[in-house]
């Protein structure tokens, strides 16, 4: 019998492989798509996510940004990340990165075979079954495994959705944008020296990319004329809770372990740490240690995107939030640094009165 059976193979599941094949475990990766594997995503490694991936060999081609530019009804905010900066990388290359890592440590990888149902040790799928010790669920946003194994908590109550589109075009940035507009905010991403990617991210009801384009009159005159460089692709809703991260010898990881909301563009990071957690767990042979570190690690991201998701809901406050980082691009920085965990949280210090003052006084 192997020791891990990964249903997944996105980011999640192939860097969860990697640190298995690496310290030692068989590992056997089904997932039902083929690689390379494209997704809707904003395309942004937030540096700690980068040396996630340096840690296991894998070193995606991609462009590198400096920090995060806000731009908010003529006020614009920008953070330098205070260490190494972060990544723009397409996502079909960053999978392409993770399945030739993966194949060298010797993964046993099949594409083109989906899970259709759990056993006590193993998975049913649409080519037989597939038995293991550990088993993990690495199947994304809507996750089958977690609804198989009754760790489903639902969609969140707020109804938001994603949607990316690339435009053949040399970046006119060396940051990532965050374009407010009414109702959504656009992630701009240079992710090739020829390609910027943007993804929108919106509440409500289903909209498609054009319109939110035009919702935002200067992200439209960036592009405009632009030839298009991929095909739009969306996902939602994006909140899915989870009841829990594990069960007898099942593990989640990654977005099937749960998912809040892309505004803050870390979902990557968050997969890369959790798989690391997660490798440790199955290896000390106690999944308890890694819900423990699950929660840990979610603790602060959880934090932040209820902060945004609040601004993103008062466009008023938000104005006021983004002049109050322009106001001090140090403390946007040192932000920038803890939430790439580069910083401890302490290192905010009295910048958190400050911020908070400004935010009521500008
Ligand atoms: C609009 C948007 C923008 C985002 N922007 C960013 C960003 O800028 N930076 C960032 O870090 N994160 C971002 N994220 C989050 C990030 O994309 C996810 O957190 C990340 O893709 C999670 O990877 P994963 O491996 O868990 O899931 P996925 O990448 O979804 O992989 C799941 C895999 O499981 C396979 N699968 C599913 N069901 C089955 C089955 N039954 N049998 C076999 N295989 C199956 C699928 O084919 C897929 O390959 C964004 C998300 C969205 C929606």
């Amino acid at each position: 019998m192997n020791d891990l059976l990964i249903v997944g193979g996105g980011p999640a599941g192939l860097a969860t492989a990697i640190r298995a094949r690496l310290a030692g475990l068989g590992v056997t990766v089904i997932d039902r798509a083929r690689p390379p594997i494209d997704k809707a995503c904003g395309e942004g490694l937030m540096p700690d996510a980068v040396a996630r991936l340096r840690e296991i060999g894998v070193v995606p081609r991609g462009l590198p940004f400096r920090g995060i530019r806000y731009f908010d009804r003529g006020a614009v905010a920008e953070g330098l990340f205070p260490d190494a900066g972060g990544l723009g990388v397409r996502r079909t290359e960053l999978h392409q990165a993770l399945v030739c890592r993966a194949e060298e440590v010797g993964v046993d990888l099949r594409w083109g075979v989906k899970a259709e149902g759990l056993q006590e040790d193993g998975v049913e799928t649409d080519q037989g079954v597939l038995t293991a010790r550990w088993i993990v669920g690495a199947d994304g946003l809507r996750s089958r495994v977690r609804q198989w194994a009754g760790l489903d908590g639902g969609a969140g109550p707020l109804l938001r959705y994603g949607v990316r589109r690339h435009f053949a075009m040399a970046p006119w940035s060396d940051f990532v944008e965050v374009y407010w507009g009414p109702g959504c905010e656009a992630y701009v991403t240079p992710v090739a020296p020829d390609q910027v990617g943007i993804a929108f991210l919106w509440s409500g009801r289903k909209a498609d990319f054009d319109a939110l384009l035009e919702s935002l009159p200067e992200l439209r005159t960036r592009v405009a004329g632009a030839p298009l460089a991929s095909r739009d692709r969306g996902t939602g809703p994006l909140r899915q809770r989870v009841r829990a991260v594990h069960k007898g010898n099942l593990a989640l990881v990654g977005d099937a372990a749960g998912y809040f909301d892309a505004i803050t563009g870390e979902g990557l990071a968050v997969a890369l740490h959790e798989s690391a957690a997660l490798v440790e767990a199955i290896v000390a042979g106690d999944l308890g240690r890694y819900a423990r570190a699950h929660r840990r690690i979610n603790r602060l991201p959880d934090l932040m995107t209820g902060l945004v998701l609040a601004l993103e809901r008062r466009p008023r406050l938000r104005a006021r939030a983004v002049r109050a980082l322009a106001a001090e691009p140090a403390l946007f920085s040192r932000l920038l640094g803890i939430h790439a965990r580069t910083l401890p949280p302490r290192r905010l210090g009295l910048g958190a009165l400050r911020l908070a003052w400004r935010l009521m006084a500008v």
